[in-house]
């Protein structure tokens, strides 16, 4: 069994007693040095900056832990090593400071319990948790209707997306169900034969013994003022005159329960005081961030292509480089230009602050931080990279990846497929006849279907998937760990799925078709040669009638047949 998750508190805790068990040594260390510092001159000049930054870093990292005396110290000792270094009382001041700290440590060492308390931690103020993010895109939808007619069409139309749906005939088999399990939606009929409660009602008791309102769309057969007014006062978010349009319907099921998860922000943190890059990280994670921690800032550069944040916090003192260069050396490289970095630093100098911002950075936020303005800070900044980014990766009309996203993210996972020997599909993916469709139901009727093949994708494919808009009417997917065999079962299903969709150009309904070419990797090792392959299969599925999924094996095995 795996240990009970700690709370922040008690992460907090241990990390306050981490930085208390490795101070002595530290300290033992900064003496040391101290003392071989005053029998050479040219010692004390090369070690004036390690010592100014140790207790620069104690002084910040102290203080967001909840040690003040340690920070008033650790200041007092940056403070005579900043004004005037060359005073003769140096020596014993900086003595005098270092043996105050050791004792603060004694004592903190033998009153842990109580200096918990006192350290002011336990009234650290968090924001909100965001609410945990679901991680499927399936949603759990109840359908209460006891008319057939239109139930099978709805429920397969929403089954399509990827729903589970359940259906109800009666009110009551509804209500009990949702008290057991709670849907992410809900489509309610109005009108129910005598004898049950009608729809409405039902929505109603049901939000009133909850206390929570159940995301809800109301079918009905008037479309009158006080029907919709009922469906208002009842709370209900979408209302439907039948016969409902199911694509319509499931449209606006989407928006009820969007957003569809997104990606937690993903932070990196580049500071030496691993302390301070932890509580930091902590702080961040609690508010459902992804954080990598750097403690040298050698190993920013390769965290930065490996981990790919959204946005970079920086120590600003550190060994080896300042912070301010360290944003200099990234803003070099064109691929991280746009990258927010924001600055930490226990710096209070308007002037230093001021000097740091011209490197590039976004913001400089002092230390000890205020934990909900961090995180607000590092959410804004980053939330706006993110969509930044997705307008340029992005394809406007589908929020796919656009053909040049597209193209790049297959090569990296091609390069990734040949270090790990993995076997990849590609499915080039085609609307029949699309031309025709504009010309006989409009160009908006035509969007419509692509959007729905998008959101077909989106929905039906691993998250881990490429899924890309390569042209107007043509997609392309990389489907991961796949063989060829599976990718054609997985294409045909959606085949089929989608070939039932109705679409709606005004009153008329029209259904489409589209054809499939699959490539397979390691056999074409190159985003060209899949590509190709693909394409020359899909050339052949048009060919062969349309609404159909062709392979580039088949092909390569009748070429040898006919050799
Ligand atoms: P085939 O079965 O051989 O693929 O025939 P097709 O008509 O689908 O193929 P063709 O390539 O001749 O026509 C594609 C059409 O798709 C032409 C273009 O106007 C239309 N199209 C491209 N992008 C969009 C779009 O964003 N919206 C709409 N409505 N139509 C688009
Ligand atoms: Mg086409
Ligand atoms: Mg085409």
């Amino acid at each position: 069994m795996s240990p009970p998750a700690l709370s922040l508190h008690e992460k907090l805790n241990q990390l306050r007693q981490r930085f208390i068990n490795q101070l002595p040594a530290r300290l033992e260390k900064t003496t040391e040095q101290w003392q071989l510092s005053l029998k050479s001159s040219e010692a004390e000049s090369r070690l004036a900056p390690d010592l100014h930054r140790f207790f620069h870093s104690l002084k910040g990292t102290g203080r967001s832990l909840g040690f003040e005396r340690i920070a008033l110290f650790a200041e007092q000792a940056e403070e005579a090593l900043t004004t005037d270094p060359q005073r003769a009382d140096i020596d014993t001041r900086i003595v005098n400071l270092l043996n105050q700290l050791k004792d603060e440590l004694v004592y903190l060492q033998t009153h842990q319990g109580q200096q918990a308390a006192m350290a002011g931690l336990n009234s650290v103020e968090f924001p909100h948790q965001p609410e945990q993010k679901r991680s499927k895109r399936q949603r759990l939808i109840y359908l209460c209707d006891d008319e057939p007619e239109h139930i099978n069409s709805l429920m397969h139309h929403l089954r399509c997306f990827g729903h589970e749906v359940v259906h109800f005939a009666t009110t009551e088999s509804f209500f009990n169900a949702v008290l057991t399990r709670r849907p992410d939606a809900v489509i309610m009929d109005v009108q129910f034969p005598h004898g049950q409660t009608a729809g409405t009602e039902t929505l109603t008791s049901l939000n009133k013994l909850t206390g929570e309102q159940l995301p809800s769309i109301v079918l009905s057969g008037h479309g009158d003022f006080h029907s919709r007014l009922s469906a208002v006062r009842a709370g209900c978010d979408g209302y439907f005159t039948k016969p409902v349009k199911p694509l319509d319907l499931m449209l606006a099921i989407d928006e009820l329960t969007s957003p569809i998860s997104e990606e937690p922000l993903r932070i990196l943190i580049v500071d030496d005081e691993s302390e301070a890059a932890e509580y930091h990280a902590l702080l961040l994670e609690e508010a459902g961030m992804v954080v990598q921690q750097v403690y040298h800032p050698n190993d920013a550069l390769s965290a930065l292509e490996r981990f790919c944040p959204d946005l970079m916090l920086v120590d600003v003192y550190m060994p080896v480089c300042s912070g301010e260069e360290l944003a200099t050396i990234i803003r070099q490289q064109p691929e991280h230009v746009g990258l927010p970095i924001i600055y930490l630093s226990s710096e209070t100098d308007s002037q230093k602050q001021m000097s740091a911002m011209t490197a590039g950075v976004e913001a400089f936020i002092t230390k000890p931080v205020i934990p909900a303005e961090l995180v607000s800070a590092v959410h804004l900044r980053a939330e706006r990279l993110r969509l930044l980014r997705s307008l340029m990766t992005q394809d406007s009309m589908t929020g796919l990846y656009n053909h040049s996203t597209t193209t790049d993210l297959i090569n990296k996972a091609l390069i990734q497929a040949h270090r790990n020997g993995r076997q990849h599909a590609m499915a080039m993916i085609d609307i029949d006849h699309f031309k025709e469709v504009n010309d006989t139901y409009g160009h908006l009727a035509g969007d419509q279907v692509i959007i729905t093949l998008a959101r077909l994708l989106k929905t039906r494919f691993r998250l881990s998937d490429i899924i890309g808009r390569y042209g107007g009417e043509e997609f392309v997917v990389l489907l991961k760990d796949v063989s060829t065999e599976q990718a054609v079962k997985l294409m045909d299903n959606l085949r089929n799925d989608f070939g039932q969709v109705d679409f709606y150009a005004g009153e008329v309904s029209f259904r489409c078709t589209f054809s499939v070419g699959i490539s397979d990797f390691p056999a074409h090792p190159s985003t060209q040669s899949l590509r190709l392959a693909a394409d020359q299969a899909l050339y052949r599925a048009k060919r062969q009638g349309r609404n159909q999924v062709t392979t580039s094996q088949e092909l390569d095995h009748d070429a040898s047949a006919c050799e």
